[in-house]
């Protein structure tokens, strides 16, 4: 089976993480690391200051054939900088999104209609994928409606992963210390399938997003 895993912090990068794996990097927080590690880099919403005035230098390393997404990047209502400064830093990593021809992955927390508003007035080309979803069923169905992916981690609710389109589907391991198969493995439970069919369409849809990985 092969694993893919759309966003994980946890490094060393080992065998067992599968073979597509993305290492997600806070900009302003984390080193950019030398290809052939695959990663994302953004401004997570936690992370604005360290990132402020270095924004030239981060649009650079967008660019960078080893980052394959953009993010995290996101709208917080916990976190402690202003929702405008997170609604503005946000809006141009989207833009660098589409600027740059890559996903962009999403952290999201208590700001799903702006999150949609967002989505509304920038007419994305580019795939949102937002990550470690943890909401409703209902929530769920709205986004896949909205053309959002929707990527599964530790912590899942079981209707919710049945409410998401499968073909906008994604999985990772984020902070959680459990191998990728496991949560391929309670995913495939949780969805009452076959653990290859669901790894074979997981595959798909990562592909999909990723052509030049294969
Ligand atoms: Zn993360």
């Amino acid at each position: 089976m092969i694993y893919c895993d759309i966003h994980t912090h946890r490094l060393p990068l080992k065998d067992s993480d599968g073979r597509f794996v993305l290492l997600n990097r806070i900009f302003g927080k984390d080193e950019l690391l030398p290809a052939p590690v695959r990663q994302s880099l953004g401004i997570h919403p936690w992370y604005i200051k360290e990132a402020a005035g270095k924004e030239r230098l981060l649009s650079e390393y967008l660019g960078k054939p080893s980052v394959w997404a953009i993010g995290e990047a996101g709208l917080d209502k916990g976190a402690e900088a202003p929702f405008p400064l997170q609604e503005k830093v946000f809006r141009e990593q989207a833009e660098w999104a589409e600027e740059k021809g890559k996903p962009l992955i999403i952290h999201c927390v208590r700001a799903w209609s702006e999150l949609l508003a967002a989505r509304k007035a920038l007419h994305p080309r580019q795939t949102w994928i937002v990550h470690g979803f943890r909401g409703k069923a209902e929530l769920a169905a709205q986004l896949s409606a909205q053309g959002l992916w929707l990527s599964f981690g530790e912590r899942f609710q079981t209707a919710a992963l049945k409410a998401a389109d499968p073909q906008r589907l994604l999985v990772e391991t984020d902070e959680s210390l459990l191998p990728i198969a496991l949560i391929y493995h309670r995913l495939a439970l949780a969805l009452e399938t076959e653990e290859a069919d669901f790894a074979a369409q997981v595959l798909r849809n990562y592909t999909g997003l990723f052509p030049n990985i294969l």
